[in-house]
């Protein structure tokens, strides 16, 4: 990843995006008006930070990366394998639809997801001018909303997935994703003989590798190029929220897609 800052927002992007005529960034938590402990870009509406200040991080992040604030479009990120593709933008005053996958190939509409641990997968299909985002926790991982998103691709867009370029962001990893033994019997349910290589197993604990799993998904479906920041958000906690890290207490960072026409 390359590392941005402008001004007091501090971003990140991918080089595997910056030859492609697409804007992306990751936004750390640099930068904001929220005080601790959501210090302080945090575009978290449920966190108990005052909704005006989370709008208001969300313009500020837009207007760092030359976006316009209204093309924004997101969900209500549920931990589901629900895709939604989209061909506008969505106003104040229209209610967020639940998801956690969404595609445009509209230049006028940004696609934009929050974070705190679970992955942040970027996605774009330069050969048919396609971008799209996704949010991977455990649930969503184990239950294949990469698969899904990408399954979208190919059946409202007719990418090839040789095609797609896919980049995993800042999240939690597996040194520090212990998950419980009803999880570890759901990836290895899922995941069959490989669920070894995405288990590791410390002392009495198992913990849960999310980016490689979700590498492995999306090898499953013909895509080659996939870039993996390899930081993890609970380790760097002046770049980012980190849910596990800040148990509980803290705030969502932000990722944002967009054709750059
Ligand atoms: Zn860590």
């Amino acid at each position: 990843m390359t590392f941005h800052q402008p001004d007091a927002i501090r971003y990140y992007t991918f080089q595997s995006f910056d030859e492609e005529h697409i804007k992306h960034a990751v936004f750390t938590r640099k930068g904001g008006l929220s005080p601790e402990p959501w210090s302080s870009l945090n575009v978290g509406g449920l966190r108990g930070d005052d909704p005006q200040r989370v709008y208001q991080n969300r313009v500020l992040s837009f207007q760092a990366v030359g976006c316009d604030p209204a093309s924004v479009y997101d969900v209500w990120q549920v931990h589901s394998t629900d895709v939604i593709w989209t061909n506008n933008s969505r106003p104040a005053s229209v209610r967020h639809r639940k998801a956690d996958a969404i595609l445009t190939d509209r230049p006028e509409v940004t696609l934009f997801m929050r974070f705190g641990d679970c992955v942040p997968i970027l996605l774009c299909d330069p050969a048919k001018g396609v971008v799209g985002i996704a949010h991977a926790g455990w649930m969503g991982t184990v239950n294949g909303i990469v698969v899904e998103v990408i399954r979208a691709m190919q059946t409202a867009y007719r990418c090839n997935p040789k095609d797609i370029l896919a980049a995993l962001g800042p999240s939690i990893s597996v040194d520090h994703y212990e998950v419980g033994q009803e999880v570890v019997d759901l990836i290895e349910s899922k995941f069959g003989r490989d669920a070894n290589e995405l288990l590791v197993r410390k002392n009495d604990s198992s913990h849960f590798d999310l980016w490689k799993a979700n590498e492995l998904l999306l090898e499953t479906m013909g895509v080659r190029n996939i870039e993996i920041a390899g930081i993890c958000t609970a380790c760097n906690l002046q770049d980012w929220f980190s849910h596990r890290g800040e148990s509980g207490r803290t705030g969502r960072f932000g990722a944002l897609i967009t054709l750059d026409d």
